[in-house]
């Protein structure tokens, strides 16, 4: 890819992360419909480029084997994080790559610290590991429903009035730990607007192949619409640092929450640089002595080697298939 567009994606990246120390009101501070001046027809040409380079990406580091990627997705309902997910990974070889969707927690999940089933789902070195929903869970429904906390297995006195500071520290410290262990963190906000999701809950109702998507539960959370706005404008504040910082996309145009998904991702990759490995002197001289093994093992050479007439002595073929060798490694690759 030209330096360029690397450069575009660059800045484009930019435009949508949250700067460390930003204080962030909602719905204030951004504009869920912005689509920085693109054209939804441009979009899918874009879109499948960025895709195109996600896969070239993820294979040099599942082969480089020491860097990890997490991308984690936080949103209020119906703000497309199936959808995006579901698009944005698309062209990405499937054993490279983890979701983890998180729900509410299990009776075992609940026994253990709150970090105890994100830190089990981390991707390993060379992976991609999506968080759909994550601990930041922790800072959004449960500070929205105080009842959530109450149910938690915490000792009493570990539920007293400083606890979302320090879950704040506590999440800013891990992921500057992971960080430090070779991880690239990267943390998307769809963000959708009132009316949006008003709109798209109505299509789950209206639509029977939507149906599977609504519950009433829903609209229930909805009417705790402020309070969300408010827990996810204190979590972009409180937790864009330097070392994993939070972006938030436009998602009320699902084309272009799915086009700067796939840029921000695209930006990480780029910036954590996988490489080949590069095989050692050694290394090289043993793939050598492999090829002259398994060039060897062809039955034309062999025929020809051992003076005897071969099956397709006379005819040529057999010289033929050893000088094919080139065209037959690019076919195995
Ligand atoms: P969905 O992603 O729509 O299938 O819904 C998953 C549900 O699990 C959402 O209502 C989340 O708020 C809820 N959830 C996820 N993580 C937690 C958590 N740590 N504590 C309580 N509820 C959670
Ligand atoms: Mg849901």
């Amino acid at each position: 890819m030209a330096d360029q567009d690397l450069d575009r994606i660059r800045e484009f990246a930019k435009t949508l992360r949250v700067p460390h120390g930003t204080r962030v009101k909602l719905p204030r501070d951004y504009d869920p419909d912005d689509t920085q001046g693109l054209k939804e027809k441009d979009a899918a040409e874009l879109l499948s480029r960025g895709i195109e380079l996600l896969s070239d990406y993820q294979a040099r580091l599942a082969a480089q084997d020491t860097q990890a990627l997490l991308v984690i997705i936080q949103a209020i309902d119906a703000a497309g994080k199936d959808g995006t997910i579901r698009h944005v990974m698309s062209g990405v070889n499937p054993q490279g790559v983890r979701v983890s969707p998180f729900k509410v927690p299990s009776a075992e999940e609940m026994d253990h610290d709150f970090m105890w089933r994100y830190q089990k789902a981390l991707p390993a070195r060379g992976m991609i590991g999506i968080f759909n929903r994550s601990y930041y869970e922790e800072l959004l429904v449960v500070r929205v429903h105080p009842s959530i906390l109450d149910g938690q297995k915490l000792p009493p006195d570990r539920k007293n009035t400083g606890i979302w500071t320090r879950r704040f520290r506590q999440i800013n410290d891990w992921e500057a730990y992971l960080v430090d262990q070779g991880t690239t963190i990267v943390k998307l906000f769809l963000n959708l607007s009132k009316e949006e999701q008003r709109r798209r809950f109505l299509a789950r109702i209206d639509e029977p192949d939507k149906n599977w998507k609504f519950s009433a539960a829903d609209v229930k959370e909805r009417a705790h619409w402020d309070a969300y706005q408010a827990a996810f404008g204190d979590v972009l504040s409180r937790s864009s640092t330097a070392a994993a910082p939070w972006h938030v996309i436009p998602a009320d145009n699902k084309w272009f929450a799915r086009l700067a998904a796939a840029g921000i991702i695209a930006d990480a990759l780029i910036r954590m640089d996988p490489q080949f490995p590069e095989v050692s002197g050694e290394a090289r001289d043993a793939l050598l002595a492999a090829r002259v093994e398994l060039l060897a093992e062809d039955p034309g050479a062999r025929s020809l080697a051992s003076g005897r007439s071969g099956p397709d002595d006379g005819d040529g073929k057999g010289r033929k298939a050893s000088a094919k060798k080139g065209k037959g490694r690019r076919k195995g690759k």
